[in-house]
């Protein structure tokens, strides 16, 4: 059985990757458990390279197959922004974000968005991999829902009838960007088992 690292201090990206990839019989632990103090600075300029980035640098420093995540939101009308700044689109907190977006899209007519997330995974015999999973929806004009987190209460999606704040953890780890991405993974992985193992 072959045990990934992921290069992420999120103690609900850990649960959530693991519940994902413990079905194929994978098992995933965290950067403390493998002994990695240090983390990279993600100055890329794709969501791919940044999740990149924090892969090799934890591969390098463990050993050990990484896998690493890096997401955000992109909004049409703003040109792709706030893309891989997401993050860090101005000081503050989640909910400052979510205020500058609607401010930052008063009087705009698209409201197209997509969440992305990119997935790399980085071996030690130096094969890397890396996956793109998006979930497509509408930036509404003001906050509807209590759940989530950072963009979620602004961040509508047609198909469901509403914003990922208003749906239930489980039915967003079903149909997310994230969710997207890591069942590329787990196809990609299948495909690499025999020769990785
Ligand atoms: P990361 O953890 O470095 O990938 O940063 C991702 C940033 O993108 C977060 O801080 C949020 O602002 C935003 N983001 C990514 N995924 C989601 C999501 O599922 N809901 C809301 N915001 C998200």
């Amino acid at each position: 059985m072959m045990t990934f690292v992921l290069a992420s201090n999120n103690k609900k990206k850990l649960k959530e990757m693991n519940d994902i990839l413990s079905r194929d019989g994978y098992s995933v632990i965290s950067m403390a458990q493998a002994g990695i103090t240090s983390e990279p600075e993600e100055n890329g300029t794709t969501f791919e390279e940044n999740a990149l980035i924090k892969a090799r640098s934890a591969m390098r420093e463990s050993g050990m197959p990484c896998i690493a995540d890096d997401s955000g939101l992109e909004v049409d009308a703003l040109g792709g922004a706030p893309g891989v700044y997401s993050a860090r689109y101005c000081p503050g907190s989640d909910m400052d974000r979510v205020m500058y977006l609607l401010k930052n899209m008063e009087g705009k007519d698209d409201r197209a968005a997509r969440f992305v997330s990119a997935v790399a995974c980085v071996f030690p015999s130096g094969r890397e991999t890396v996956v793109r999973g998006e979930c497509h929806g509408e930036i509404l004009k003001e906050l509807k829902g209590e759940g989530g987190f950072g963009y979620d209460p602004v961040f509508y999606v047609p198909e469901e009838g509403c914003t990922f704040a208003e749906m239930t953890q489980e039915r967003k780890n079903m149909i997310s960007h994230r969710a997207n991405a890591m069942e590329k993974l787990r196809q990609e992985l299948k495909s690499i088992r025999n020769e990785e193992e």
